[in-house]
């Protein structure tokens, strides 16, 4: 546990895995006291030897904080942590401190989330991130933020030292939407990349020149320019590493789930997002082995014949 230092504004941080443990290593960095907790000994050491001081509860964590940040795995867990577990945070929460939950959950979680908290008189803002690993670390996430404007103006300062670009969406869940809204465009996107490459390369075309005619074409798009899913075209991307790092099929696989549930919810027709989903599922498990764990560009491995 650390003294306050009354010069630094205090960061209690929670959920220090992939992301979290490279992000509260820039608010460090930034002059934050970083107050860290995960329930992994591992990382919470990791996160000390960066500067956090660790704590042996989320409860202990929050008290003095002046911000609030969560990064966890999803919605049912972010809703314990400070709603409905044993140690409840939203009981142990100053009023003067502003919620950051980054974590990806559904909007209505979000609501939840921002609701309980304002009959406790706390403010939360939800604050999901774009930019995998890589972005978390070296401090170049997209924050796409839902809530009142003036708590999104108090969180500025520690989200900057964490990003480089950073939106209000809407009011609460709204960045959640906006992030389903993104990565369920990626995902069509890599999905189809796959299948056109694919498609020359079966009629005999190399797949470095049909990107090159791609990318000045009108079937340009991220996926084909910056982050190719055809092996050898590119290098520096997971297709030219075996898949390995990027963004997880998982991942992907989670927040297309999470669009197909606020689809539902809207009643909004998405068969494009819907394909999709069903694409990484049959990808994930197709082959034998379990690519859960594969960056999501190796969809490109359900069309190839070799
Ligand atoms: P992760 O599983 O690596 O990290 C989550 C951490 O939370 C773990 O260290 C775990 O021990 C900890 N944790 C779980 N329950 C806890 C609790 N009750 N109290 C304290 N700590 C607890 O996950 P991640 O990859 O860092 O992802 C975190 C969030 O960011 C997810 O919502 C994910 O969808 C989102 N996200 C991830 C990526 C990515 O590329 N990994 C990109 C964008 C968004």
């Amino acid at each position: 546990m650390s003294q306050k230092n009354s010069n630094k504004k205090i960061v209690a941080f929670i959920g220090l895995g992939n992301m979290g443990g490279g992000m509260a290593p820039n608010l460090v960095r930034a002059g934050f006291q970083v107050h860290a907790f995960d329930l992994s000994a591992p990382a919470l050491a990791l996160a000390e030897s960066q500067g956090c001081s660790p704590y042996s509860s989320a409860k202990e964590a929050v008290q003095g904080a002046d911000f609030i940040i969560s990064m966890l795995p999803n919605g049912d867990i972010v809703e314990a942590v400070y709603i409905d577990g044993p140690e409840a945070l939203l009981n142990s929460i100053s009023p003067s401190a502003l919620i950051i939950d980054c974590s990806t959950v559904a909007s209505a979680s979000s609501i939840r989330l921002a609701k309980s908290a304002l009959e406790k008189g706390i403010k939360a803002i939800d604050a999901p991130v774009s930019g995998g690993v890589a972005a978390a670390a070296a401090g170049t996430l997209a924050f796409m933020c839902g809530g009142e404007k003036g708590a999104y103006q108090s969180a500025l300062p520690v989200l900057n030292a964490m990003g480089k670009n950073i939106f209000l969406a809407g009011a609460a869940g709204a960045g959640q939407i906006a992030k389903i809204c993104n990565n369920m465009l990626l995902a069509v996107h890599m999905t189809g990349t796959a299948e056109a490459l694919q498609l020359g390369v079966d009629n005999g075309l190399d797949p470095k020149t049909l990107s090159d005619i791609m990318i000045k074409s009108s079937g340009c798009n991220w996926t084909v320019e910056k982050y190719n899913p055809y092996p050898g075209v590119m290098e520096g991307v997971p297709a030219s590493n075996n898949y390995e790092g990027g963004f997880m099929v998982d991942l992907m696989l989670k927040d297309l789930g999470l669009a197909q549930q606020a689809a539902l919810a809207s009643q909004s027709a998405t068969p494009m997002g819907a394909a999709a989903r069903n694409l990484f599922n049959l990808h994930k498990h197709s082959g034998g082995e379990n690519k859960g764990g594969k960056d999501f560009s190796s969809i490109l491995d359900l069309y190839r014949r070799d």
